[in-house]
């Protein structure tokens, strides 16, 4: 298996911006570079050689470093085929075995649909870097998909092994996690990761990479078929909720109210 580092670079107001390394070797694949300007400085810190550009989705804060970066680094950009992002150089589908430079393993590029309608998410070995599809404690909003279409893109994420690290694109596991304690007031899992995750916030520490174990435990997104999260969801709407979509669709819409 080959070696890979994974670094975090915060940019914007609370994105990361990731740079897996190839083991001792000076290449790295950045990932939804939205402002070049960090990105730069840690790679010339590092004195670093980006090899590829890696991109999730359109949004602004995932591209628009994209071709500034191009400006000081020439590498090839992939990105999904079916989102409109003019610097992308190789178009992708969903593929078992993306072969980006030797120094890499090869990934797979798995479809996402919900955040976005092309979203696409990469898995290299056991490191998801899933954009804002799934979150540490949270899922993305709807900005162009459907709530089946994310919800059936959490369940395939959630068949991945448990120890798959969760590389999502934002700092938001604090605030999630005040959700999840109002949807599951009783969990012990969920009090003890809040304040763990508040420590290390207020330390100005990263949260991530989470695990898909830990959000299985946390993650109100990707329970929607426990019985305490049903019973909330139902209180919040006062109705009876009949399948597991109906249950993700009314959280979905609480949070985007929270
Ligand atoms: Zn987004």
């Amino acid at each position: 298996m080959t070696k890979f580092s994974v670094q975090g670079v915060p940019t914007l107001k609370d994105n990361y911006v990731w740079l897996i390394r190839a083991g001792n070797s000076p290449h790295v694949i950045v990932i939804d570079p939205g402002d070049e300007k960090p990105v730069i400085a840690a790679i010339q810190h590092q004195q670093l050689i980006p090899v590829a550009i890696i991109i999730t989705h359109h949004h602004y804060d995932h591209v628009d470093g994209v071709e500034p970066f191009l400006k000081h680094f020439q590498v090839p950009v992939y990105g999904p085929s079916n989102e409109l992002i003019p610097a992308v150089t190789h178009p992708l589908e969903p593929s078992d075995n993306l072969s980006i430079h030797k120094d890499f393993p090869s990934c797979q590029v798995i479809a996402v649909p919900g955040h976005t309608n092309g979203h696409l998410a990469y898995l290299f070995n056991d490191s998801l870097f899933c954009g804002d599809t799934l979150f540490s404690a949270g899922c993305g909003r709807l900005l162009g998909g459907t709530y089946s279409q994310l919800l059936t893109s959490l369940k395939y994420i959630c068949s991945l092994p448990l120890k798959t690290k969760i590389y999502c694109a934002h700092e938001y596991t604090a605030n999630n996690l005040k959700f999840s304690c109002i949807i599951e007031p009783d969990s012990i899992e969920i009090q003890q990761r809040s304040e763990y995750i508040d420590k290390l916030r207020a330390e100005n520490k990263i949260t991530l990479p989470s695990t898909l174990e830990i959000e299985l435990a946390t993650n109100p997104f990707l329970r929607c078929r426990e019985p305490s999260v049903i019973r909330a969801a139902e209180q919040y709407t006062s109705q009876d909720l009949v399948n597991e979509l109906a249950v993700f669709t009314v959280l979905r819409q609480w949070k985007d109210n929270f």
